[in-house]
């Protein structure tokens, strides 16, 4: 069977009164973002609370894997759809039932299966209504299979049949990725370290419409040209979903050495963590975000107890801290990890600066006092530090 259009389904954004437009609209950029880069030629328009897409010359696999990484899509239909045949007529009665005849015909080569057709008819001036409509079909399919039957509560196939400004048939619903299109909720800065939880953060994030841009803080010599590239490779695979990301790449090598040489080792990581939380936070003011992302969960790590999060996320001055990642167990951030090609790339063994540095002991239970006490050590060069790191932000387009 040779599909050459597609229904879009969306939900949520269904339901956004007079703003719908600003979602639809978004949700349009978003798959020609996406389509551009498939094969084939596309056109996709709005009408009445649907999408529709029409194509030509396309790879049906590629082209759905596409529209599965757009956020706010619910379900993909693929369809055959019939333009209407001059100013007014859509295929009379006869016409329709035989297209939707060889929809079947071409679809289910296995003809044993019970079915049901369900019409929807837009189009108030067609002659016949819904129901009409559906038992029509319905016989004629009928006569055209005799194999088939009709079950109108459980069927194997549901067969949709539109009566709109043009006639589509359509089967099957392949699932979307759900949520609301990028674009339609603001910007905010992940932070994206080379490990499996970030990036899922960053993408459930995302998947709420809003816009991403990235940060990752690299130590070299003490991580490797592979680190920073497996880090590179994590935020392409985020782009797919999200287009174009901003990663900012940040030297933190100097910080880590000056903390390393000024502070109890057993608070490393904690006190690391919260100069590359100050840094984001600069960053993200700077180029209009409005919040920072981070992989953390309670629990999962010494540097992710609730002690330790409060201790993290009190340098931040500017912005909320997103944590979407903050009541999961691993292996549901594993299976998200999975589901969007994220996990190969993430379990890769290249060194993080946290692990080299990090304590055998690192503290649990830090306290904000104790912490602020111990900080005071770093006084002398650490603004200078920072303002340096700064400096040596490499930013690299994906
Ligand atoms: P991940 O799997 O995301 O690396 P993790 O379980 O290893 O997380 P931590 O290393 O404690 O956890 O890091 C907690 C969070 O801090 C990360 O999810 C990430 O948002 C941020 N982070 C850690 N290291 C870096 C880094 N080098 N650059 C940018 N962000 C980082
Ligand atoms: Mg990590």
């Amino acid at each position: 069977m040779q599909y050459h259009a597609f229904v879009i389904k969306y939900a949520e954004i269904g339901v956004k009164g007079k703003n719908r437009y600003i979602f639809e609209d978004a949700l349009v950029g978003q798959i020609k973002r996406v389509l551009k880069k498939c094969d084939g030629s596309f056109s996709i328009s709005k009408v009445a609370g649907r999408i529709y897409i029409a194509a030509e010359d396309f790879d049906f696999d590629e082209t759905v894997d596409a529209l599965k990484t757009v956020f706010g899509i619910t379900g993909i239909c693929p369809a055959v759809a019939i333009k209407r045949d001059g100013e007014n007529f859509l295929p009379d009665v006869p016409g329709v039932c035989r297209a939707v005849i060889d929809f079947v015909e071409g679809v289910y080569p296995d003809k044993h299966r019970t079915f049901k057709i369900r019409c929807r008819r837009v189009d108030k001036s067609y002659p016949m209504d819904s129901m009409e409509l559906a038992a029509e079909i319905g016989a004629r399919v009928l006569e055209a299979f005799p194999e088939m039957k009709v079950d109108v509560h459980n069927p194997d196939i549901l067969i949709n049949v539109e009566i709109r400004e043009q006639l589509n048939i359509f089967s099957e619903i392949i699932s979307g990725p759900g949520g609301m299109p990028i674009g339609t909720a603001g910007k905010a800065m992940l932070l994206l370290s080379g490990g499996i939880d970030s990036p899922v953060a960053g993408y459930m994030v995302a998947k709420r419409g809003v816009e991403l841009e990235a940060v990752y803080f690299n130590a070299p010599p003490y991580t490797s040209e592979k680190a920073r590239q497996k880090v590179v490779d994590l935020a392409k695979i985020i782009a797919r979903y999200t287009g174009k990301i901003k990663l900012h790449v940040i030297n933190f090598t100097d910080i880590q050495m000056y903390i390393y040489e000024k502070c109890p080792h057993d608070e490393l990581t904690i006190i690391m963590r919260r100069y590359m939380m100050k840094i984001a936070d600069i960053l993200a003011a700077r180029s209009g975000c409005m919040g920072l992302i981070t992989g953390e969960s309670i629990g999962q790590v010494a540097s992710q107890t609730m002690q330790s999060l409060m201790c993290t996320g009190e340098v931040v001055r500017d912005m909320p801290v997103y944590r979407p990642l903050i009541a999961f167990d691993k292996q549901d951030i594993v299976d998200i990890s999975v589901k969007i090609d994220a996990y190969e790339t993430s379990i890769l063994p290249y060194e993080d600066c946290c692990t080299i540095f990090v304590a055998k002991h690192p503290v649990t239970k830090p306290r904000l006092d104790v912490i602020e006490r111990h900080e005071e050590s770093l006084s002398e060069r650490i603004e200078e530090l920072v303002e340096t790191a700064l400096s040596t932000d490499e930013v690299i387009e994906l």
